[in-house]
């Protein structure tokens, strides 16, 4: 029996002149996705888009698996394709719906018509269609109110759409429709939720980590490897630029008072981050940053890495608890990664007696001691990439 996927678009539908373009960038999203497990055509109708898969050995679940991490869909079905004859319509329903028709005790038809040359009304295909499925399923009685079972059948132009269940979708914005913003992303549980955040709203992604070997090891890197991976599920690939910090850093350590140590390494990050989110066209950086989480999250701190900054910084953590923050990082399948004991370059070089309330002036006068032009250059142009699929 063939397959397809119905889409509902999500939050596009309220976009008015832009829908037209929210639902291309969709179709293009999902075709992008899908692409790896076989080629797909896609309709659109009745802000329904239809992915029709070209083969017949195309593993349907996985398929589905995948539409459910794609944002700016509110639902999707899996349905059956079957052609506009009504007896083949009520065979598909009795063999398509059969598991769940059978240990249900309620159910209702919901016909839905969008070529009115088929020749029976929906209310008829209603009456008809229950009918026929109260013959075969004994065990059946017809609750319009809260069935267990909706049966939907929908007559369109190409073909008829049999299906039962509308699972749940990602919600959000396609990414790419807002533009692409640079995330920096440690090894903790924070960036990562912070970009799946950031992508659900439409951006696209490219990502910045700080890695100082040997006080960081390549299994710190990889961690944060796979921690992108699962965003990527979601996202789409990510350009992945890993910056050399040990210089930056042990010359901080070096030459700058302990207590002001994390607010200019912050400081040292987002100047470079700039750099090379500006190379990549991004018009943002996205952190994981909360505040009053840490001392370097203080409001104060913050304020201080702020003031390096002349593009958007966007923080959707910022008001959140770390509990609300796990429990999306459990949904997102990034937790069991991020708790994975490997060193980041913010806990090798943590001061003791960090200052919660530190100053602009303060940070400003400490940093003269350093090269910062020639350090921020430096750590930019030697920054590697990696593609995240
Ligand atoms: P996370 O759980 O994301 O590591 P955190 O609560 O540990 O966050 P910090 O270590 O203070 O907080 O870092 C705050 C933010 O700074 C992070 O969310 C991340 O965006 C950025 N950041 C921290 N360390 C790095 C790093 N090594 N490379 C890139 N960005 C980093
Ligand atoms: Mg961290």
């Amino acid at each position: 029996m063939k397959e397809v996927i119905l889409i509902k678009n999500g939050e596009l539908a309220l976009k008015g002149l832009n829908r037209r373009n929210f639902e291309e960038m969709l179709v293009k999203n999902i075709r992008h996705r899908l692409t790896p497990l076989g080629k797909f055509s896609f309709t659109i109708a009745q802000s329904t888009i239809v992915a029709v898969p070209e083969s017949e050995d195309i593993d349907m679940t996985a398929a589905s698996e995948t539409v459910s991490k794609i944002f700016g869909i509110a639902a999707f079905s899996r349905a059956a394709a079957c052609e506009k004859d009504f007896a083949k319509i009520l065979k598909c329903v009795e063999e398509y719906l059969e598991d769940e028709l059978i240990c249900a005790k309620t159910f209702k038809v919901l016909a839905k018509r969008s070529d009115k040359k088929f020749p029976m009304t929906s209310p008829e295909i209603c009456r008809q269609a229950g009918g026929f499925i109260l013959k075969k399923f004994p065990n059946l009685a017809v609750d319009v109110h809260s069935p267990e079972v909706t049966v939907n059948i929908e007559i369109r132009d190409d073909e008829a759409y049999i299906h039962a269940r509308q699972i749940k979708g990602a919600g959000g914005m396609p990414v790419g429709s807002s533009g692409k913003a640079s995330v920096l992303i440690s090894g903790g549980i924070d960036s990562p939720v912070a970009a799946y955040m950031m992508a659900k709203r439409g951006l696209e992604l490219s990502a910045i980590h700080f890695a100082s070997p040997p006080y960081t090891s390549e299994r710190a890197e990889e961690k944060v490897h796979s921690l992108l991976r699962k965003v990527a599920a979601y996202s789409g690939n990510i350009r992945l630029w890993v910056v050399p910090f040990t210089r930056t850093q042990e010359m901080i350590k070096d030459l700058c008072p302990e207590d002001i140590f994390t607010v200019i390494m912050r400081r040292m990050m987002m100047r470079v981050s700039q750099i090379i989110a500006k190379k990549e066209k991004s018009g943002a950086l996205i952190t994981g940053e909360s505040v009053g989480q840490v001392a370097s999250q203080t409001m104060h701190a913050i304020a201080c890495t702020q003031a390096v900054c002349d593009m958007p910084v966007f923080r959707p953590l910022i008001g959140m608890d770390k509990d609300e923050v796990i429990e999306i990082s459990r949904r997102i399948d990034t937790f069991n990664i991020s708790v994975l004991p490997y060193e980041d370059c913010c806990t090798v070089f943590t001061p003791k007696h960090p200052k919660t309330r530190p100053s602009l002036s303060y940070a400003e006068e400490c940093e003269k001691a350093l090269p910062v032009d020639g350090l921020v250059s430096e750590a930019a142009q030697n920054a590697r990439l990696v593609i995240i699929r």
